[in-house]
């Protein structure tokens, strides 16, 4: 299953995705978050909402829908206010780490899983303009897969993680490379307003290969600048969850941005960072796409 948030006249609502329809899920969720916490029994439920959808049967009964034309909607972040950071894992395929130690100087991989976190004011959906705010003249771009944790734990060994994902989507993890560099420490340089887009819907564990082997990809107005395959994550997820829920409570809805591969626009000669204008796409096999324009 696919869920999204989108905008009203009354505020943002948690819906189903299901083909080319929007079917809001029932008003006790406000939020995706609020869905999510409820775990399976709230499954169950929205596996019952599609099932009558595509039956043709009324959704009144569960004080669903009615559908609407996803064309026509205005997606959010599905998780557009998360209740805390989102968790990111850097320097996790071998030739991003390669084409960051050739341009910053750096050498080798850690023997740890390295962590840090973006703002939560960060994040925004599908569409929203990213900007520099004036700050940088090394915008970038990093296309990644993230991980929307389901049932929340702690010390969960990583033969257990696959019980705790909800879902995945897609993050760009936008980085102002000279504000990552000069603050000494990457929290300033990838927390800016706007720099964590998301989405454009969370899908499900159970639509994904597992292990999984996902091929994606970053363009910039049309021309491919990343490849990356999830295979070749260096921590793969369930070595991420167990390294970073090691005495550190993970909650429900919390979002685990998992490291991304080789062609940042830092490491072209000459570097090809983001200038107003471009158009970014963030595309994952078996998830979507995820577009934003550079203002
Ligand atoms: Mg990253």
């Amino acid at each position: 299953m696919r869920f999204a948030t989108y905008e009203t006249a009354a505020g943002l609502r948690p819906a189903l995705v299901v083909g080319d329809a929007l079917i809001p899920l029932p008003s006790r969720y406000p939020s995706l978050l609020a869905f999510i916490a409820q775990g399976e029994p709230a499954l169950a439920e929205a596996r019952r909402i599609v099932a009558a959808y595509r039956s043709g049967d009324d959704l009144r009964g569960f004080e669903a829908g009615p559908a609407l034309p996803l064309a026509e909607a205005r997606l959010r972040a599905p998780i557009p206010e998360p209740r805390r950071n989102v968790f990111c894992v850097g320097r996790n395929y071998r030739e991003h780490i390669e084409e960051g130690d050739r341009a910053f100087g750096r050498e080798g991989v850690s023997e740890a899983c390295i962590f840090f976190t973006k703002a939560t004011g960060s994040v925004v959906g599908p569409g929203a303009p990213i900007t520099g705010h004036g700050l940088t003249d090394e915008l970038d771009y990093e296309c990644e897969l993230a991980v929307v944790i389901g049932r929340g734990g702690r010390d969960i060994p990583r033969a257990q993680a696959f019980e705790h994902i909800f879902g995945y989507t897609i993050v760009n993890d936008v980085t102002a490379r000279d504000l990552q560099r000069s603050h000494r420490q990457w929290f300033k340089g990838k927390s800016l307003d706007g720099f964590c887009p998301l989405g454009p819907w969370i899908v499900t564990k159970d639509e994904l290969p597992w292990p999984l082997a996902l091929d994606m990809r970053l363009l910039v107005n049309g021309e491919v600048r990343q490849r990356l395959n999830t295979r070749d994550m260096l921590w793969d997820v369930p070595a991420i969850i167990e390294s970073l829920s090691a005495g550190l409570t993970l909650e429900p809805g919390d979002v685990i941005a998992t490291g991304t591969g080789p062609g940042c626009g830092f490491a072209y000669e000459p570097p090809r960072f983001l200038r107003p204008g471009d158009v970014v796409r963030a595309e994952i096999d078996g998830i979507g796409w995820l577009e934003n324009p550079v203002a």
